[in-house]
């Protein structure tokens, strides 16, 4: 990967506490060296608790945006000049444009997820979705399939987050509790099926205790992750094994990026190029 230096370059960042961890700088400078953009992507370590700090000085140092991880997505919300739509209803911000001194937020796991759920042939208008989770990842998805036209109904262990997510669009969400008789009932009625607890995820996490509701689930529905590591949780394993269509979060991820520097960019990128250069850049780490 090269990324060519000039006077010019306009530079670009991820924020976090902790950062060092995040794959963004790999992927998004595999994308500016694959299209030749006039742009760099850099790691910048932002205390928590300093986000305002952070965009005064990225506005007085030329940045023209940059990405933020835990814990800033919520504490960027107050301090943006404009908001997407995705960002208001799902209260976080991932990606800041820094245009003419003026700063745009959006949130774009949710379109990112969208953008996946495309390359897998599904189309979530009119469709009944089972949602695992309320924490940041399932607010993000939810967001955008409500504005994408779906009904869901949010299963999650702690009810009243449930319950609050389900608020944000009360004729389209329904809250549910995550016991395994629950999980059943309503993955019977659901053509879809959303993983956004952590629950499989490599490390420390824990498993899902019961995997039955993947019975209960009408044949062809599809499958998703949110979690690409591993590449296939146990939840993805028993689907396939059943003949479900299945998708980790790989796309997700991608696709967040990829929006992400159109965003920066102001421009649409070949989707499919700017994926394969990231995913080689992932391949080679
Ligand atoms: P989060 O805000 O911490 O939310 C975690 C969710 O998991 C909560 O709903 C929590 O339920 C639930 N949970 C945790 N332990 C549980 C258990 N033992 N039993 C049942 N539910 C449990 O995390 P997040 O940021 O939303 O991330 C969730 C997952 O999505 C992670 O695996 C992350 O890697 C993945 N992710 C992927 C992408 C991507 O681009 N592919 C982007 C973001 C996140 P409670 O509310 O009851 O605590």
């Amino acid at each position: 990967m090269l990324v060519t230096l000039q006077n010019t370059t306009k530079k670009l960042c991820v924020i976090g506490d902790p950062v060092l961890h995040s794959r963004s700088p790999l992927l998004q400078n595999a994308m500016i060296s694959e299209f030749g953009l006039d742009y760099i992507y850099l790691c910048q370590h932002v205390p928590r608790g300093e986000s305002a700090q952070w965009l005064a000085c990225a506005k007085y140092s030329g940045y023209a945006g940059f990405n933020a991880t835990m814990p800033h997505k919520e504490a960027l919300m107050p301090l943006m000049d404009e908001l997407d739509d995705l960002a208001r209803l799902c209260g976080a911000v991932n990606t800041v444009c820094i245009r003419e001194g003026r700063t745009i937020g959006y949130n774009t796991d949710g379109g990112g997820f969208l953008r996946a759920l495309d390359d897998l042939g599904v189309i979530p208008a009119g469709k009944q979705v089972m949602l695992l989770g309320s924490g940041g990842a399932a607010k993000a998805v939810a967001a955008a399939l409500v504005g994408a036209g779906a009904a869901i109904t949010v299963c999650n262990r702690t009810i009243a987050k449930a319950e609050a997510l389900g608020a944000m669009a009360p004729h389209r969400m329904t809250p549910a509790d995550f016991r395994s008789e629950t999980l059943r009932a309503v993955a019977a009625r659901s053509q879809l099926l959303i993983n956004c607890t952590s629950l499989g995820m490599e490390g420390a996490a824990a498993q899902f205790k019961d995997l039955s509701f993947l019975e209960a689930l009408p044949q062809g529905a599809a499958v998703c992750d949110a979690i690409y590591a591993p590449a296939e949780t146990l939840l993805l394993r028993r689907a396939r094994e059943l003949g479900h269509p299945t998708m980790n979060g790989m796309g997700m991820l991608l696709h967040q990026a990829i929006l992400a520097l159109e965003h920066f960019t102001g421009q649409c990128l070949d989707r499919e190029r700017a994926k394969a250069a990231a995913m080689a850049t992932l391949e080679r780490v």
